[in-house]
This record gives structure tokens, sequence and C-alpha cells, in this order.
């Protein structure tokens, strides 16, 4: 049991130290280690499987929704960086610079992609001719590079995975429909997939990404009560079609520029998986993107026939689920904790016992509930099991996210709530980025989206009182 309890041990408690929780559970679960230059990570197996199995979710939606993959290069030169005016000024200060190839200084120096919107436009301009190639629907998945101050695993790195999309459509209308559509996907693998209730909207004027006429975002919130973006939907206009170039021959023979967008979903997401389902014992993974679903554990394993009727109960169960048999010569004990540091949904022991009374124990990892179940009804339980563990998920964090989200009329009000009850703040705006710049620098809350979904909690500005234009999600962020 010693051996054991040291095991839990290594993980702070999230109640003392929230970001040392965070740390020590991604280190124990095995997701990453740190790179040897500042702000890297090594993407360990275990942590690169959950990403696998979230890429391959959008992966498939993307496609069914038209999309083609293409992959363009890491570098870009800083005279195309420099086209789109708003776009430069935004990622200046985090770009990385090659200036040298091999001992010879480069002529013009050369980006490393913090993201590839210049690159698709000057693509774009060279293979878009008439309304015949539109919409044009691509998307990358790719490593991208912004220089960060202070780092941490999956939540702000130097280089990070991400997939962007980026298409041009004859329309604005078709254009604003793509960025709409693919926010929507990205709402279906959070809820849906990752269990992540998400508050979706549009990002203020000051908070949109450089060089776009607007962005559409989904937040979510973690345990600790700060918000996360978790992926981002851009309506580019033609602002890069004017920079670049990009125009096309209407069936009236004008032309016309193209109307694009972009958006991305990084590595990120796996911060929210962690904060967001998390606990003092390791990580939670929600079934359907948990890389082993079931983790089938041998009690007294040396004694004959465990092992062979534990082969069998996998064999009988890889059809309905990602199974795996631990049969290392660990204790049970120290199993346990191993499968519920990693998340595993479920846990199937399986003892000399169990074998006698021809039946299994399947544990929980959410909720620790043990239940016994006969042998030749462990399919159709544990697939039901998995659905429920799922919903159950999505069902704790909504609760736990309706439970941290707060209403604040004054900046009084704003102010105590963001201390007592660190969460989402509904707060009504007046539309002014001085207001927005106020509240940030009196309380270190961010406006995280005006929600589509609006309402009226007052009349007036939470910050300077005038006639209020919207309702704000307000909250501390990563
Ligand atoms: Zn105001």
């Amino acid at each position: 049991m010693g051996k054991n309890k040291q095991f839990v041990e290594k993980v702070t408690a999230m109640e003392d130290d929230f970001a040392q929780w965070y740390t020590d559970v991604v280190k124990q679960a095995e997701l990453v280690d740190y790179g040897t230059v500042r702000g890297t990570m090594i993407i360990k197996p275990y942590g690169f499987a959950i990403w696998e199995n979230i890429r391959d979710e959008l992966d498939r939606k993307f496609k069914e929704t038209g999309h083609s993959n293409v992959y363009f290069p890491l570098f870009i030169p800083e005279s195309m960086l420099q086209k789109e005016k708003d776009h430069i000024e935004g990622f200046a200060p985090e770009v990385a610079w090659v200036t040298h190839g091999g001992e010879e200084e480069l002529a013009e120096r050369i980006c490393v992609r913090p993201t590839s919107e210049v690159l698709f436009g000057d693509y774009y301009a060279k293979n878009i001719h008439s309304y015949r190639d539109l919409p044009m629907l691509y998307n990358q998945w790719s490593n991208v590079v912004r220089w960060e101050k202070t780092t941490r695993p999956f939540l702000r790195t130097s280089e990070f995975l991400w997939q962007e999309g980026h298409t041009c459509h004859a329309t604005m209308e078709d254009a604003q429909e793509e960025t709409a559509r693919m926010l929507g996907i990205y709402t279906d693998v959070c809820e849906n997939y990752l269990a992540i209730p998400v508050i979706s909207g549009r990002k203020t004027e000051k908070e949109k990404f450089a060089g776009a006429d607007y962005t559409l975002t989904i937040e979510s919130l973690m345990h600790d009560g700060k918000a996360l973006q978790s992926g981002t939907s851009h309506y580019l206009g033609t602002g890069f079609a004017e920079a670049f170039d990009i125009r096309y021959l209407d069936k009236e023979g004008k032309q016309q520029p193209v109307h694009q967008t972009s958006w991305g979903l990084s590595t990120r997401i796996m911060g929210a998986l962690i904060m967001v389902h998390g606990d003092n014992r390791g990580l939670v993974i929600p079934p359907r993107i948990a890389p082993t679903q079931a983790m089938i554990v041998p009690i007294a394993q040396h004694k004959e026939g465990v092992l062979d009727k534990a082969y069998d109960l996998r064999d009988q169960l890889k059809n309905i689920a990602r199974v795996a048999i631990d049969a290392s010569d660990k204790t049970p004990g120290w199993k346990f904790n191993e499968s519920e540091m990693k998340g595993i949904p479920v846990r199937i022991e399986m003892g000399p016992k169990d074998i006698e009374k021809d039946q299994v124990v399947l544990v929980r990892r959410d909720t620790g509930e043990k239940e016994f179940v006969a042998l030749h009804e462990v399919e159709s339980r544990l697939s039901v099991l998995l659905e429920e563990i799922q919903q159950g998920l999505y069902d704790k964090a909504l609760a736990h996210r309706t439970e941290k989200t707060s209403v604040a009329t004054n900046m009084e009000e704003f102010k105590q709530t963001l201390e007592q009850t660190p969460g989402f703040i509904k707060a009504m705006w007046c539309g002014d980025t001085a207001c927005e710049e106020k509240i940030k620098e009196e309380t270190t809350a961010t406006s995280r989206c005006i929600p589509f979904e609006q309402e009226t909690v007052a009349d007036t500005c939470v910050c300077c009182g005038k006639e209020a234009k919207e309702l704000v999600y307000w909250a501390k962020a990563y």
C-alpha cells in the first residue's frame, strides 16, 4: 500500500495550488515532457494518442463539409508578412526569425509561421481565376511558432500543433456561412466528444484576430474559474484579397475580390480537457476520445487461468470498446492508481473469485462507483456505461459552469463577484473599447465573447453607466 500511496502523493491537491496540480498531472499522466528550448514541449505517446483522437474527429468533420487537406511551408518571407498591415502588427511581437542559412546571412529575413494567412493568400492569388474555382476550401494540420515569454504545457508554448482552415468564397454570405459552420463543428467536437460545454459568440473589436472583419469564438470554463478560448473562426472579409490581389471573374465577366475565412483549433484544447474534468487523482478522459476506454486489471494473475480469462475478456470486448489489459508485474493497487492517473474511463477487475462466479467488477473513473456484472452481460453493460460516463462528465462540467457564472451590474459588484466566485461574469457593455480596457486594468478580467444568446441583465454599461448595447461574458483567462 505504501508504494501505491506514493504514486498519488506526487499530485498536489487542486484546492491547495491549482497551477501546481496542473503541472503535476501533465507530468504524472505522461502527457508531455519539457523540450530543451524553453517554452517547447515533447508530446509523449499518451498525450499524442489523445490529441490524435481529437484530430481524427475534427478531420472527419472537415472532410464531410467539403474541405481538403494541404500542406504549406514553415517559412514566410518578411516582405510577404508585411502585406496585410493589421495582421503583421498583431503578430510582430511573437514572431521567430531565421536570419542565417548555414554561415551565410540571408538577404531577407524569413519568419517561422505564427499562422499562415499570407502564404495561403499568395497561393490563392495565383490559383483562383474564375467563379468556377470557388469555393476553395483548404485545411492544414501543422505546427506554428509564437515566441512566448511565459509558457505552460499545452496552454502556452512557443511551438504548438493545430489545424488552420483557409477558405475563399465568391460572396460575403457564403464566407460568413462558412465562418459559422466551422464554429459549429468546434462546438460539436467540444461538447459531444470532449464533454466540455462552451459559450459561443463574437469577439469584441479589441480581442478579434489581427486582420479579420470579425472573430467567432467558443469559450469554456476551467475548474479554477478561469476561461479558455477553445477555438476561433474568422471572417476575413476582403482585406487579404485586396492586399494579395485575390480576384475572380464573376458570371458577368467582372473582376471581384474573394471573401475569405480562417479558423483554428490547437493543442491548447488539451489544457481544457485536463482542467475541466481532472481531479486530485489525475486526468479524467471522456470515453469518446479516450485512447483506452476500459483497462482490465487481473487480480492474483499468478493463479492459474486468471490471465487466460482476462485475455478472453479483452477479445470479447474489443469490438465494442478500446480495451487494454495491464498484465505487468506491478501490484493491482499500483495498476489502479496508474489507470486513474491516466483518466481511463472504466477499470475492469477480474480475479479468481470473480471467475468462479462468472462475473467482473466495473469501476467508473469519474465517480469511483463499483458494480458487479455477469460475464455474459459485460458487453452490453460496458457500452451503456461508457455513454453514461460521457454524459455524466458533460453534465458535471455544465453544472460547474452554471454555478460559476454570475451577473454584475456595476464595477463594485463586478470586482466583488470576481473575488468571491471566480468564473464567468455576465455584464452589459456600451460597446466602447475604453470601458473594456478599464475593466481589464482594474480587474484583469477580459471580454471573452458577445454571446449569440443575448439577454438583458441591466440597461446600463457595467463600467461607465451609459446606455448598454449588448451582454458580454467576462472572465480571467488562460
Ligand atoms: Zn461603457
